[in-house]
């Protein structure tokens, strides 16, 4: 099976019906850099910063955070780089950085909340960004979005740290992306609003689901008894897509979920075209699409979806047609 899957890397990923579907992997690490190559993934979807920060003994400074992301983009070799910015708190621990027990980290003080506290924090990784992709294309996102006034903040010390470089002579990035991470349910009634302000729209399902259900997403007593594929999570990730597609706004989703061959092929059903999981699931997923009549799961999917008196799971339905 290994051996089926690598053979598929230059394989380009098209359903049988004819569209094209964007394959990317998530990474945090040089390590996992080779993989792109290994994997055939198209980009990085997902590249998780805090990771840098997790496995150090104290902060990254500045010029080490810089030469990192310039590491990571050279050897990606030109292939799309999405980077994160520090996703910190949660399920994220840097010991050295968080002095306060909180009863409830998951909703807790975290990502772009602390960031936007800590501003000398995220102005630091925004300006090591800037520079290692000088240019280069820079593509970034933001985690944990709550409400789109976050997203200006974050845009506006961007913006600060981009005319900071230049009236310095620095080179800056020749495209600049900059997007928003879709994991708190919050948003789901901001999406016209965020969209305007906003490259691209990324999907964190793991987070999305886990507030969305009231799901702990680490906590193996209840995980079983809620599945992403049944109607209302797919309902909402459904919502997500035909925002995009009203505001012209490009949608993805880099959570676990993309990396599950029946999952993946549920997200395609409901119009996601750009997927972002872990590198060794790319070639299983890829193999399920090469096969598919996306038109014809789509029928199937938008008329189960809108079924208010189901007899079967959106599970099966999906085991059925595959
Ligand atoms: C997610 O929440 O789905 C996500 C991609 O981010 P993380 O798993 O790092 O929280
Ligand atoms: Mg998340």
């Amino acid at each position: 099976r290994q051996e089926q899957f690598r053979a598929l890397r230059s394989v380009e990923p098209v359903t049988k019906d004819g569209q094209r579907i964007s394959l990317l992997m998530n990474a945090g690490l040089l390590v996992d850099l080779p993989q792109l190559a290994e994997s055939g993934a198209e980009g990085i979807g997902l590249f998780r910063t805090e990771l840098q920060f997790m496995i150090a003994s104290t902060m990254p400074k500045a010029d080490e955070q810089e030469a990192f992301y310039r590491n990571v983009l050279k050897q990606a070799g030109g292939r799309v780089v999405t980077f994160r910015t520090l996703d910190i708190g949660g399920d994220k621990v840097v010991p050295y950085f968080r002095a306060h027990e909180e009863e409830n980290p998951a909703l807790g003080w975290r990502a772009i909340r602390l960031s936007l506290d800590r501003p000398g924090l995220l102005r630091t990784q925004l300006r090591a960004m800037l520079k290692a992709a000088a240019d280069n294309e820079l593509k970034m996102m933001v985690p944990m979005v709550t409400e789109v006034s976050e997203i200006r903040a974050v845009r506006e010390l961007l913006q600060k740290e981009v005319q900071h470089l230049s009236r310095f002579g620095h080179s800056l990035p020749r495209k600049l992306q900059f997007g928003a991470m879709l994991e708190v349910p919050a948003l789901l009634w901001q999406l016209d609003e965020l969209m305007a302000e906003v490259d691209f729209v990324s999907v964190g399902s793991n987070d999305l689901f886990q507030f969305s259900m009231a799901v702990d997403r680490g906590n193996a007593r209840v995980s079983d008894r809620f599945d992403p594929l049944e109607r209302p999570f797919l309902r909402i990730l459904r919502d997500i897509v035909r925002a995009g597609e009203r505001n012209k706004t490009p949608v993805t989703l880099c959570g676990e979920l993309a990396g599950k061959t029946i999952s993946a092929m549920a997200l395609l059903g409901i119009g996601f075209r750009s997927v972002s999981m872990s590198p060794a699931s790319i070639g299983p997923v890829k193999a399920m699409l090469l096969g598919l009549d996306l038109k014809a799961l789509s029928e199937v999917m938008e008329a189960a979806l809108d079924d208010r008196q189901p007899t079967s799971s959106m599970r099966d339905i999906l085991v059925r047609f595959a």
